[in-house]
């Protein structure tokens, strides 16, 4: 997708040697135009397949997963971070390594709202080592449902996540896939 490797190219800060940093436009500022742009994409490379539903995981994951919601015309359900005491007793819980943190975490969804057969899309920002996926999936097994596909904002393809979704036999779509981030310079796939 030019118009968001574009944004990568122009806006991305490459922290350290593995961390690229999209706060103007993804993160933290969020770019409406683009997000839309994105939505539409995702509905074009997985318009082949029914979706039921479309899974993420809190917080960056909400509103991209919203925007692409729209075009499937499907729920969005978001995987949380912390058990407070409004979600109910009844859920299912993953546990995942985040990459920025480096800490793991459990994720937590609702029993309610992940049912047996339905289809479901995942939709994140980023992609490194795939953990937020795979618990994402792990979730959704858990339930009865399929995982029908996973789609991408920025794919690290130096990074081991495209292997561990592809061996389940899970579609992957990526919008921007990273070759390289040396010396600060982004080179796509
Ligand atoms: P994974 O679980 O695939 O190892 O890492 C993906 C998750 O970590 C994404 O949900 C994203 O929030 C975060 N992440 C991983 N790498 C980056 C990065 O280079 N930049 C940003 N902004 N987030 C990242």
């Amino acid at each position: 997708m030019d118009l968001l490797k574009e944004r990568i190219v122009k806006e991305g800060r490459v922290i350290g040697s593995s961390i690229l940093k999209v706060d103007g436009f993804l993160n933290h500022q969020i770019d409406i135009q683009l997000l839309n742009e994105i939505g539409r994409e995702f509905k074009n490379r997985f318009s082949d397949i029914k979706v039921d539903k479309i899974l993420t995981i809190e917080s960056s994951g909400i509103g991209l997963a919203c925007i692409t919601a729209q075009y499937f015309n499907v729920p969005v359900v978001f995987a949380k971070k912390a058990l407070s005491l409004n979600l109910d007793k009844d859920v299912y819980v993953a546990d995942v390594f985040s990459y920025t943190k480096n800490t793991g975490y459990n994720v937590f969804v609702s029993a309610k709202y992940l049912s047996k057969g339905e289809n479901v899309l995942i939709i994140d920002d980023f992609l490194a080592n795939g953990q937020a996926a795979l618990g994402l999936i792990n979730i959704i097994e858990q339930a009865g449902a399929t995982a029908v596909g996973v789609g991408i904002v920025i794919e690290k393809g130096f990074q081991q996540g495209r292997n561990h979704i592809v061996e389940k036999g899970i579609r992957l779509e990526s919008l921007a896939i990273i070759k390289s981030m040396e010396d600060n310079k982004v080179i796509f796939e």
